[in-house]
């Protein structure tokens, strides 16, 4: 998608700190951590927010949360926090769906 950052961080045009990369699957660290582990979990296919999914995405979504769970362990997580923000009235900014991994190991 043109003009979308997240799909720029994908296709390699702008630099990012990547943890985990799959055909599917792009997470990388983000630029203003709140957190001591501030990871975004991004699909590569562009879907603005989790208000956009379809049945389609079904096993990408459950994808994603697999991939949180490998990336949280290998960052020393035990517990964490996972935060979406769905919609420019709740606070995101960037309309490439995104789940947010933050914890403090
Ligand atoms: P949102 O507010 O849309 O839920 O979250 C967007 C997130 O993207 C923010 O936490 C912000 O710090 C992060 N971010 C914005 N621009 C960049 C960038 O160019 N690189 C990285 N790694 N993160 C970014
Ligand atoms: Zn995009």
């Amino acid at each position: 998608m043109e003009n979308c950052l997240f799909c720029k961080i994908i296709e390699g045009e702008i630099p990012s700190q990547k943890v985990y990369e799959d055909d599917e699957i792009l997470a990388f660290k983000d630029i203003n951590p709140k957190a001591k582990v501030h990871i975004l979990v991004i699909p590569k296919k562009h879907i603005e927010s989790l208000k956009e999914i379809s049945v389609e995405d079904e096993k990408l979504i459950f994808k994603m949360h697999q991939v949180l769970n490998v990336i949280a362990k290998e960052q020393g997580l035990e517990d964490y926090n996972l935060v979406v923000n769905c919609g420019k009235g709740a606070g995101q900014e960037v309309m490439h769906l995104h789940f947010h991994l933050l914890g403090n190991p």
